[in-house]
């Protein structure tokens, strides 16, 4: 299986759009994962229907219990995180939201009355989509551990792939945890920029960050002739960082239109269409993808 990632140094490159429009031309037996979990939005384009959901535990939470707290504030003073209040009955109280789950005031407790216990900080999500299978994901508000949901999406995706010929997933963007998650154990990355100043820079940094893992690395310029001159730069830094540029999209208005509909642009009569058609192709021949089935969801 062939187990590529599309992602982007910065948001709103459509990165999201790229892929719907992948997934709907592929002709490959596929499974899809949205590891973008802190902003997870393929469904919407590929009308996912929903089926099995469970719990994500993330991060873990203090719980302090009233019967062995003797009031001594040692917690509330060394939290950094300001969690832990003693209140006026002489009993330490952990306030969830503000706790970071780093365990301090567990061993620092000098009565053993503080425990961590699991916080359910979001779930994980198996829908069927026209396209193929989606492992993805949703993050409780405020919850962290968004590089470990990533890793238990991919899990997910990856105990199910069976005879799946192409892993297919929506990255998240930027160089934090969640990309380097996304990104190892992939056989290639497609970074999709945009031409700005802002776009070239964090192209270099992505390109940068995901070369550390292994991976080879594509590119895909998007609305390229809102800035000609930009774009020729980014093809030239891709040349000088032996990135492929695997094609160009033009500005459409129908891309704008098709994400209002929440359907992939490839289904539309667009100059958009017909250029990521072009790119699939051309992304086919690099990655030497041969597929070319009817049926998309592998057994
Ligand atoms: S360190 Fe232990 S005993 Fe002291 S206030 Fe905190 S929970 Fe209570
Ligand atoms: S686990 Fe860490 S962040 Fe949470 S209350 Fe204890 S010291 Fe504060």
């Amino acid at each position: 299986m062939i187990r590529l990632a599309v992602v982007s140094g910065k948001g709103g490159t459509g990165k999201t759009m790229v892929t719907a429009g992948l997934a709907a031309l592929s002709r490959c037996l596929q499974i899809l994962a949205d590891c973008d979990v802190e902003a997870a939005n393929l469904e919407l384009l590929l009308s996912a229907r929903g089926g099995y959901t469970s719990p994500f535990e993330g991060m873990e939470t203090a719980v302090i219990d009233p019967e062995k707290c003797w009031g001594c504030g040692r917690c509330a003073e060394l939290c950094r995180f300001g969690a832990i209040t003693v209140g006026n009955d002489g009993v330490a109280v952990c306030e969830p939201r503000d706790c970071e789950g780093c365990g301090l005031c567990e061993r620092v407790c000098p009565n053993g009355g503080v425990s961590l216990i699991p916080r359910i900080s979001g779930a994980v999500l198996w829908s069927s989509t026209e396209y193929g299978p989606l492992s993805h994901a949703r993050l409780n508000p405020g919850s962290g551990n968004s590089g470990l949901l990533v890793q238990t999406v991919k899990r997910q995706v990856e105990n199910r792939a069976g005879t799946a010929e192409l892993l297919l997933i929506d990255g998240p963007p930027g160089t934090g945890c969640p990309l380097i998650s996304t990104v190892s154990g992939t056989d290639a990355v497609l970074v999709v920029t945009e031409p700005s100043l802002s776009g070239l820079h964090d192209l270099r940094r992505v390109v940068g960050v995901c070369r550390r893992f292994g991976p080879r690395v594509l590119a895909l310029i998007n609305r390229w002739d809102l800035d000609p001159e930009i774009s020729a730069k980014i093809e030239e830094e891709c040349a000088a960082l032996g990135v492929s540029v695997i094609g160009r999209i033009p500005f459409d208005p129908a891309v704008i239109e098709a994400v209002r509909a929440g359907r992939p642009v490839t289904g539309t009569d667009s100059s958009a269409a017909r250029a990521l058609a072009g790119c699939w192709e051309t992304l086919k021949g690099e990655l030497a993808l041969s597929c070319d089935r009817e049926r998309r969801s592998p057994s």
